[in-house]
């Protein structure tokens, strides 16, 4: 919320007194996180105030105005709000009772003008003065701007921005106060540009949500969407629309949100499809049994894995035939088929996936490091898919478990 301060009198204006009242209320204003953008000095001449009030109403959401509320006829502030919103001064039978109580209280009879403070612009509200007779004025424009009047007084002005003019912009400020939600779309198996190119004008448009690409852990790629709203129900929904606008676009790479992972979102696929799953693998160790069995319930749809490490045991385990190692060695399409094939016998399941490929540092085996063999058997068919990934030995071993997960999720979708 901006605010302006606008201070009346042609004392101040010509240096008779010197202004505190516009420190008192910008140091309350700031407590209530209220951001103050102006300040203006006026002297006692109705044009002019009110042609900083429309000014001030221009450019900020709350003018707070001190001085020029009591009852002689310089006293111009009531008038000039009432000019400025193009309303008229009402009079207001009680206030007019409540000014006459108090003087009678005290046993003086009021003069002609004290009534002056009876009058507020219309459709206005006045601030009670607990220490003086001028009432203070509280109206809004059109536009739901505030305006709020106070005496020049200083225990009276206080007494008011304390009591009434700061609770009131608080409870204002309740009503516009925003929550903030994110939510992260999460890929794999596309690089941060190639996932960015398709959705380049909403990266670069779109302010509510914001979409910001960020690389996540090495291996995947992150949209972040943060929404700005009233609600959270709202923010919900500029979410969902954002989310759908992005999945039209690039949605085949999108795994998952939030806290899924890629082996919760394959495990809850498989669930769904009543499926069953083995694994087979050598260069990841056991990575992607790791991940999969990280997540609770995992046995319902993950029969077993087999870490095939050795030659030997890729064949007397999954049966590997011995002379497609001993004649094209354990890096390529033929034997990771094999043990997708061998582990979905092993195990029983409907779906074997495996692994097998060159992590470094020195390549054991005649393939480069980095090169990596998914297979993925379905017991009609077995489909290979070939990697090549760079970094270092974690890293490859890494994002081959993740890229096998990816290739199962993705043929998952595809049934
Ligand atoms: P009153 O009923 O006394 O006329 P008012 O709301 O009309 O109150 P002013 O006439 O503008 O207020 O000022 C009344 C007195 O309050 C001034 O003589 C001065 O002593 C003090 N005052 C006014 N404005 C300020 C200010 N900005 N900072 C400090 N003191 C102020
Ligand atoms: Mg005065």
């Amino acid at each position: 919320m901006r605010a302006e301060i606008l201070c009346v009198g042609s004392e101040l204006l010509l240096g008779q007194i010197i202004d505190t009242n516009a420190a008192y209320i910008a140091t309350q204003l700031a407590r209530a996180g209220i951001d103050l953008h102006r300040k203006q000095v006026v002297g006692d001449n109705l044009e002019r105030i009110v042609d900083c009030i429309r000014g001030a109403l221009s450019r900020s959401d709350t003018l707070v105005i001190t001085g020029g509320l009591g009852p002689t006829t310089d006293d111009l502030t009531r008038e000039a709000i009432a000019t400025a919103l193009g309303v008229p001064l009402e009079h207001q039978p009680d206030l007019e009772v409540g000014l006459r109580d108090f003087f009678a209280q005290r046993g003086i009879t009021p003069g002609d003008t004290i009534m002056r403070q009876a009058y507020l612009p219309a459709g206005a509200s006045a601030i009670p003065n607990t220490n003086g007779t001028a009432p203070g004025v509280q109206a809004e424009t059109a536009e739901g701007r505030l305006v709020f009047a106070v005496p020049g007084v200083p225990k009276e002005m206080r007494a008011m921005i304390d009591l009434s003019v700061v609770p009131a912009l608080l409870e204002r400020m309740e009503g516009e106060r925003s929550v903030i939600v994110s939510r992260v779309l999460r890929a794999y198996g596309v690089g941060e540009s190639a996932l960015a190119e398709p959705i380049e004008d909403i990266l670069t448009t779109a302010e509510n949500p914001t979409v910001a690409p960020l690389i996540y852990g090495n291996t995947e790629v992150h949209l972040r969407l943060t929404a700005k709203a009233s609600s959270e129900g709202e923010a919900k929904q500029l979410l969902d629309g954002m989310e759908a606008r992005i999945r039209a676009r690039v949605g085949e790479h999108i795994f998952g949100i939030d806290d899924q992972t890629l082996g919760s979102v394959v495990l809850q696929k498989l669930r769904e499809k009543g499926l069953s799953l083995g694994v087979a693998e050598s260069l990841t160790g056991g990575m992607i049994d790791s991940l999969l069995t990280d997540i609770p319930g995992a046995s319902q749809v993950f029969m077993g894995g087999v870490v095939a490490y050795t030659p030997d045991v890729k064949t007397a385990v999954l049966g590997v035939p011995a002379e497609l190692i001993a004649t094209e060695g354990v890096v390529n399409a033929a034997t990771a088929a094999a043990m997708a094939e061998g582990v979905r016998r092993v195990t029983k399941a409907h779906i074997g996936l495996s692994t097998t490929g060159e992590a470094g540092p020195k390549p054991n085996t005649d393939a480069p490091v980095g090169t990596v063999f998914i297979g993925l058997c379905n017991g009609e068919k077995t489909e290979t898919v070939q990697r090549e990934f760079f970094g270092d030995r974690d890293i490859v071993r890494r994002r081959s478990s993740m890229a096998a997960l990816d290739v199962l999720r993705r043929y998952l979708d595809s049934i």
